[in-house]
């Protein structure tokens, strides 16, 4: 019986909670979240923005009833101000002034990531928005029911900055996309993949600005009206900021707690932190990357988060489960054209200093006989020189053959070989592959 204390209930954080409530009996759970709302699923927001689906209300997955229901207590709008690690006492106050010191056996940090917002010259004016929780996409939603906002330009063209882009266009607004990068989602695919992406939102109307950086905002009667770049001024009535995020390590930055570099809070393979008896899971820890070898990383996602809330819970309650690592895996798909990509890009691998070859095959999806819905899919597989070991790979189409990705991810996490991906036995049917299909002739064509 232990008394176990979770800051953060949202993805991660609820994974451990209902871990610990649905497999153990008899451990006190108490919950602290600084928000109103549990389990708001961001994946969505780009979705609802774009009229894509009818509203929010399928966006969230928990509710505080739902934990309180198998025994939690869950004190909502009730941001933990500190932690004394050493009396291992957790000190909250809620909305209404009431105050909280909750002793605890073993404490879970779930307090996830917040948005790296610059400060802009300009960046407080009305109308420039960020994006991360349900009340952000609310407010933007909100705000586009005025038809004087025409333009918006969305900064940072990772796979969030990409999602929204093609939102506000779906809504009817004339749509920038602005990264310094000279390409879109450099940190997901090899520049060949970046660039089909990038023709594909211009060819669906949205104006891209790569290799252009932000200098400061200017705006009219308090609301933003120009964003302003190393390489020109554009007018425009809103502005999206996702240029990333960054681990929330508000409350153990003077606890002496191992950090990373980026200061996530530094975790071992059961999701123990530095100081005992205290676990770390999701956005605000580092997660082991097998892409390059289990080493320690930082990649922010609810797929992710949510299992390391599982390895903690099971580990709090006395199994021992260590977490496999990730790969990184992740999807995108915009104005129908679909890119999946698990492990280490080519670029990546030149960026950590590990040699890869590559290998890249463009066929249709399907046998060539068949004549309707055939298009092509492009596959490019990262390996290891070396030890020829599936280091990662990515896919584009605009058929959806985004499932082979999970295949690669456990190659990845497996150490397969490119050469034993080439004799695997990959079925055949003509209404999904081709007998020689694009998978089996990239790992036959390896170097
Ligand atoms: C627009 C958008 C789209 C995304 N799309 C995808 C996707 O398609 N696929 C994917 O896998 N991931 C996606 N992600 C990433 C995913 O949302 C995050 O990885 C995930 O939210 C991490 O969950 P978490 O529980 O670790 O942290 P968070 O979601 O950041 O939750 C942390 C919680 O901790 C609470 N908290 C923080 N500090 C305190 C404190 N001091 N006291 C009390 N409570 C506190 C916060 O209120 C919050 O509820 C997307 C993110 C965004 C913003």
């Amino acid at each position: 019986m232990s008394k176990i204390v979770v800051i953060g209930a949202n993805h991660a954080g609820t994974a451990t909670i209902n871990t610990i409530l649905d497999n153990y009996e008899g451990n006190e759970v108490v919950a602290f979240d600084g928000n109103s709302n549990i389990s708001f699923l961001g994946c969505g927001m780009a979705l609802w923005i774009g009229n894509q689906i009818s509203g929010p209300d399928g966006l969230f997955y928990q509710t505080k009833e739902q934990f309180e229901q198998k025994g939690a207590t869950v004190h909502m709008e009730c941001p933990v101000e500190r932690v004394d690690f050493d009396a291992k006492v957790v000190y909250a106050k809620d909305k209404d002034g009431i105050e909280y010191a909750e002793p605890y056996d073993k404490l879970v940090l779930a307090t996830g990531s917040l948005p790296i917002i610059p400060k802009f010259e300009g960046g407080d004016l009305e109308n420039i928005q960020q994006v991360k929780l349900f009340q952000n996409a609310q407010e933007v939603v909100n705000k586009l029911k005025d038809s004087s906002i025409k333009t918006v330009a969305v900064v940072g063209a990772g796979y969030i900055g990409v999602e929204l882009a093609e939102a506000f266009q779906r809504n009817g607004r004339h749509t920038l996309l602005v990264d310094m990068a000279p390409t879109c989602m450099a940190n997901n695919f090899d520049p060949e993949f970046c660039d089909r992406m990038a023709k594909n939102l211009a060819d669906n109307g949205i104006e891209c600005h790569f290799g252009e950086g932000v200098d400061h905002f200017e705006g009219t009667d308090g609301k933003v009206s120009k964003i302003v770049t190393n390489k020109g001024a554009y007018d425009v009535d809103m502005v999206c900021v996702c240029i990333g995020f960054k681990p929330n390590n508000a409350l153990v930055a003077q606890s002496g707690m191992e950090l990373f570099a980026n200061g996530a809070i530094v975790v071992d393979r059961h999701q123990q932190t530095s100081i005992p008896d205290v676990y770390a899971v999701g956005d605000c820890a580092t997660i082991f990357n097998n892409g390059l070898d289990g080493a320690p990383g930082y990649i922010a996602l609810a797929s992710n988060a949510v299992r390391s809330g599982i390895v903690a819970g099971h580990n709090i309650c006395g199994t021992d489960i260590q977490t496999p690592g990730v790969q990184g895996s992740s999807g995108i798909c915009i104005f129908d054209l679909k890119m999946v990509s698990t492990g280490l890009t080519e670029s990546a691998a030149k960026r950590a200093g590990v040699e890869v070859l590559t290998t890249t095959v463009t066929d249709c999806q399907k046998a060539p006989f068949i004549e309707h819905d055939n298009p092509d899919t492009t596959i490019k597989i990262v390996y290891d020189k070396a030890t020829r070991a599936i280091l990662g790979a990515q896919l584009a189409s605009t058929y959806d053959m985004s499932g082979n990705i999970n295949m690669f991810s456990l190659a990845v996490a497996k150490k397969v070989t490119i050469d034993e991906l080439a004799l695997l036995d990959i079925f055949f049917l003509p209404h999904f592959n081709a007998p020689y299909n694009y998978m089996t002739v990239a790992a036959l064509q390896a170097e």
